[in-house]
C-alpha cells in the first residue's frame, strides 16, 4: 500500500484553505488531511472535520476551540481539538505532517510558517506577509531546516515555473521578472471615485475571488507592492530587477525574461487551485479541477504601466524592499492596521497609503536578526499606525 503524504492546511476555513481542500479531496488516494487549522470559524471547521475526519482540528480562540471539541464528539467525530496559537506551531511541526499550507491571513501566520520551515516541511506559501516580515529568517529556516518552499501566489507560482532550479546556471541568464497585476477593481477609477470606495467595493475584485484583506491589497495594489518583495526574497533578484505590468485579463501570471530575449511566461484560468495543485504535485503534475484555458474565446490579452499617482503603496513597498531590514516588516504592519481600519469603515480607502507612508517616514529601519526584530518592528508599526490614523480617518464610504 502506498503511504499517503500528509496535509496540515493551516487557514482552512478562508478562501486558499477552500481551494486546497477541493484539490486535496480530488487525490485522496495520495494525501491525507492530518490537521486543519483556523481562527474561530467554528461552523466551517466543524463542517470541514466530518468531511475530510483530520487527526487535529486548532482553533486558535479557546472558546471558539471548546464549541468546536463539544460540537465535533456530539457528531462522533474523534478528530482532537487543540486551542492556541502555539498548537498551531505544534501541528505545522507535527511529524505525521509532510507538508504545510501556510494560508493563514497576515502577521498571524508567521509562527506557524517558521514552525513549519525549521522542521523540514514542504512549505506551500501563500501567506505572503511572513514572508515579507520576516524575510531572510524565513528563508534561512527553509535552509537550515530542509525545507522546501513552493509559493502559492499565482505570480511567484508562474516566476518558480517559468525559472531554472535553484543554483542552475541557466539562473545566471534572468534579465528580469515580469510581475503582472490585474490592477484590481479600481483600475480605471478617478481620484473621487476612489475617496469615497466602500469595503464593498474594495472587495469586489473582477477575476479573483478572495480573502476581504487580500481583497483590499488587491484594490491599493499594495497586495502587488507585498509581492514584489516576496519576489525578490524567493527569487534572490534586486528590486530593480522586477517590473510591474499591469493585466487585466489575469492569464498570464507573471514572466521572467532572460539576457537573450527569450520571455517565459505561465498562464491559465485564474484559479488558485492551478498554482495549489502544482504545489501538492511538484514535480509531478495532478489534475486540479480547472477548467482548459480557451485563448480563441479570450481573444485578446492587454498588457500596460501601472499608475503609480493613484496607487501610491506600489511606490512605498518598493522603497521598503529596496531598504531592507525591518522596513518591510513596518510597511506589512502599517498596512495590517490600515486595511482593518478601512473594513471596519474607520478610515478612508485613500488614507491607507497615508497612514503607511507616515509610518514609514517615522521609522528608523535596522538589520533583521533575530524573530524578535521583527516582532519588535511589527508592534512598534502597528502602535504607530494607530496613533497617525486617528486625525486622518477622512470621510468613510
Ligand atoms: P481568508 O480571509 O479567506 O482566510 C483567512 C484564514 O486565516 C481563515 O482560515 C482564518 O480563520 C485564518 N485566520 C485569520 N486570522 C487568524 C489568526 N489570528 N489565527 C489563526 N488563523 C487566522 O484569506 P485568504 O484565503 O484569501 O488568504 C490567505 C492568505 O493567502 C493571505 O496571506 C493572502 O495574502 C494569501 N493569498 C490569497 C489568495 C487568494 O486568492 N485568496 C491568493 C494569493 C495569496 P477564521 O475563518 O477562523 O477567521
Amino acid at each position: 500500500m502506498t503511504v499517503r503524504v500528509g496535509v496540515a492546511v493551516l487557514g482552512s476555513t478562508g478562501s486558499i484553505g477552500a481551494s486546497t481542500l477541493d484539490v486535496l479531496a480530488r487525490h485522496s488516494d495520495r494525501f491525507r488531511v492530518v490537521a486543519l487549522g483556523a481562527r474561530d470559524n467554528v461552523q466551517r471547521l466543524q463542517a470541514q472535520c466530518l468531511t475530510c475526519q483530520p487527526d487535529f482540528a486548532v482553533l486558535t480562540e479557546p472558546g471558539a476551540a471548546r464549541q468546536l471539541a463539544a460540537g465535533l464528539a456530539a457528531a462522533g467525530c474523534r478528530t482532537r481539538v487543540l486551542a492556541g496559537g502555539a498548537a498551531l506551531d505544534e501541528i505545522a511541526a507535527h511529524p505525521d505532517v509532510d507538508y504545510v499550507m501556510a494560508a493563514i491571513v497576515g502577521a498571524a501566520g508567521l509562527a506557524s510558517t517558521l514552525s513549519a520551515a525549521r522542521h523540514g516541511k514542504r512549505v506551500l506559501l501563500a501567506n505572503k506577509e511572513a514572508l515579507v516580515m520576516s524575510g531572510p529568517l524565513l528563508m534561512e529556516a527553509v535552509a537550515s531546516g530542509g525545507a522546501a518552499l513552493i509559493p502559492i501566489d499565482s505570480e511567484h507560482n508562474a516566476i518558480f515555473q517559468c525559472l531554472p532550479p535553484p543554483g542552475a546556471e541557466s539562473r545566471r541568464g534572468v534579465r528580469r521578472i515580469l510581475l503582472t497585476a490585474s490592477g484590481g477593481p479600481f483600475l480605471r477609477s478617478p481620484p473621487a471615485d476612489l475617496e469615497r470606495a466602500t469595503p464593498e467595493a474594495a472587495c469586489a475584485h473582477p477575476k479573483w475571488v478572495m480573502g476581504r484583506k487580500i481583497s483590499v491589497d488587491s484594490a491599493t495594489l499594495m497586495n502587488k507592492g507585498l509581492e514584489l518583495i516576496e519576489a525578490c526574497l524567493l527569487f534572490g533578484v534586486p528590486p530593480s530587477q522586477v517590473e510591474i505590468v499591469v493585466h487585466p485579463q489575469s492569464i498570464v501570471h507573471s514572466m521572467v525574461e532572460y539576457l537573450d530575449g527569450s520571455v517565459l511566461a505561465q498562464l491559465g484560468n485564474p484559479d488558485m487551485r492551478v498554482p495549489i495543485a502544482h504545489a501538492l504535485g511538484w514535480p509531478e503534475r495532478l489534475a486540479s479541477g480547472v477548467e482548459s484555458l480557451d485563448l480563441i474565446k479570450m481573444g485578446r490579452l492587454d498588457f500596460e504601466s501601472p499608475d503609480f499617482a493613484r496607487f501610491p503603496c506600489l511606490t512605498l513597498a518598493r522603497a521598503a524592499a529596496e531598504a531592507g531590514g525591518t522596513a518591510p516588516a513596518v510597511l506589512n504592519a502599517a498596512n495590517e492596521v490600515a486595511v482593518s481600519a478601512f473594513l471596519e469603515r474607520r478610515l478612508a480607502f485613500t488614507r491607507i497609503p497615508v497612514v503607511i507612508d507616515q509610518v514609514m517616514n517615522a521609522h528608523r529601519h535596522t538589520a533583521v536578526q533575530t524573530l524578535d526584530d521583527v516582532l519588535a518592528a511589527d508592534g512598534w508599526a502597528r502602535t504607530c499606525a494607530a496613533a497617525v490614523m486617528a486625525p486622518l480617518a477622512g470621510v468613510c464610504a
